[in-house]
């Protein structure tokens, strides 16, 4: 691994940072987990996108600049170094868009890629179901073959963002004398379809935006398969490694998250209680970079990103809550209020960051799962029984 960087890498980070600069907000957008903050977070992406950033690594035909993997990770870093705001476009960007330039006809790519570089579709994640959140492989809602398409049915849970989403990217069992794995389809469909209906959730922070989708016969033209018809779980587990592994959790984010730590530290005269915590912290957001530096090398080398993308989601998830605990532990009961207190400091980011740091453990496949990949499949460790 080199971390010399090359001076049209540098060029192009100076290029990031002197834009953000020059454009991210200086008040806070509204939380993009609401409809009016989802609006604004959607006009940001067009702005990020006329200006040929949201989208750095994918190809140029896309909306993208071809930028490698160690452009986008110095894109990232600037970009939560500089407080921009959170990517409401994330789940397709980060997940869908990876599986499509894996398993995607040149066709859909040409037709839903620009229009999610854009801004103009937002995409939701419908996968898990009430019975099938880790057991992912024992979904129910179904797919039933018609003339030039699909009928989709049954019920999705824990969707983010679909609340205000435009399309979803979802499993359905398409063959239902299928065993488990094999029987599954990955289908692209609209959420104002006939047919959809979605609720939202009541979620810790008490916004709107996460929602559960029914879904009572809904028509999916066959252009909208994405990969082979039963072949939804390899495809599906081409989505769960950029979740995983590189492309959803950047370090970027952990790095600025230490930086403000340390800043809050310090500009409270160095209480001596936190100080091992607020350096653990620190060291934890550097440990990743490098880490993801080093899986970088690995991948421009030709290597691919199996099981331990696990690794990787263990460990930004429990950084994620240390640090969080750590920053509440420091700046005392006031951290704890809410980004519409004038009191908050930072703007109630601590506040909203630990609530949301709790999830970590659980979306992009439980910890607990996550343990089980790394014993079984990093280890070799023997299965646990069943
Ligand atoms: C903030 C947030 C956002 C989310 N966003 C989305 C989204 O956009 N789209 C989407 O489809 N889903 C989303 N999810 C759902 C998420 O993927 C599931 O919650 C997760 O997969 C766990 O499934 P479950 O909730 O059904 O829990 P369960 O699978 O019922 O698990 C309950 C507990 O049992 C443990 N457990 C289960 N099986 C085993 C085992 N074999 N060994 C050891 N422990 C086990 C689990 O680890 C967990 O602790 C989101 C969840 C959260 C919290």
């Amino acid at each position: 691994m080199d971390l010399t960087f090359s001076a049209e890498e540098l060029a192009f980070r100076d290029e990031v940072r002197k834009w953000l600069r020059d454009n991210v907000p200086a008040e806070p957008l509204p939380s993009l987990e609401t409809e009016r903050g989802f609006a604004a977070h959607r006009e940001w992406e067009r702005a990020l996108h006329a200006a040929g950033l949201s989208v750095v690594s994918w190809p140029i035909e896309f909306g993208g600049r071809d930028a490698s993997l160690v452009k986008w990770l110095l894109f990232e870093e600037e970009y939560y170094a500089a407080g921009a705001p959170g990517r409401v476009g994330q789940n397709g960007i980060f997940l869908l868009a990876p599986t499509m330039f894996e398993h995607g006809t040149p066709e859909q790519q040409r037709r839903l890629l620009p229009r999610m570089a854009s801004g103009e579709d937002v995409w939701a994640q419908a996968w898990s179901e009430p019975e099938a959140g880790s057991d992912l492989a024992g979904i129910r809602s179904r797919a039933r073959r018609v003339p030039g398409g699909w009928r989709l049915s049954g019920q999705k849970t824990w969707s983010s963002r679909a609340a205000f989403a435009d399309r979803a990217f979802g499993l359905f069992r398409s063959d239902p004398d299928a065993q488990r794995h094999r029987g599954l389809t990955y289908y692209l469909f609209p959420l104002d379809a006939d047919g959809v209906s979605v609720r939202p959730i009541g979620r810790l922070d008490g916004k709107p935006a996460f929602a559960e989708i029914f879904l009572d016969d809904v028509f999916v033209p066959d252009e909208d398969v994405l990969g082979e018809v039963g072949a939804g779980w390899r495809v599906a587990m081409s989505t769960a490694g950029s979740e995983r592994g590189l492309s959803l959790r950047s370090p970027g984010r952990f790095l600025a998250a230490a930086r403000r730590l340390v800043e809050s530290w310090n500009a409270r005269g160095g209480d001596p209680g936190v100080r091992d915590r607020v350096v653990d912290a620190w060291i934890g957001a550097q440990a990743y970079r490098l880490a993801t530096f080093e899986t970088v090398t690995k991948v421009l080398d030709g290597a691919t990103i199996g099981p331990e993308a696990s690794l990787n989601k263990v460990f930004w998830s429990e950084l994620d809550i240390r640090l969080h605990e750590t920053a509440l532990d420091l700046l005392g009961p006031d951290a704890e209020l809410a980004a519409d207190s004038p009191a908050a400091p930072d703007g109630g980011a601590w506040a909203d960051g630990y609530l949301f740091s709790l999830a970590g453990p659980i979306y992009a496949g439980t910890n607990e799962i996550q343990r089980n990949v790394i014993a079984e499949r990093v280890l070799g460790l023997p299965r646990e029984p069943r």
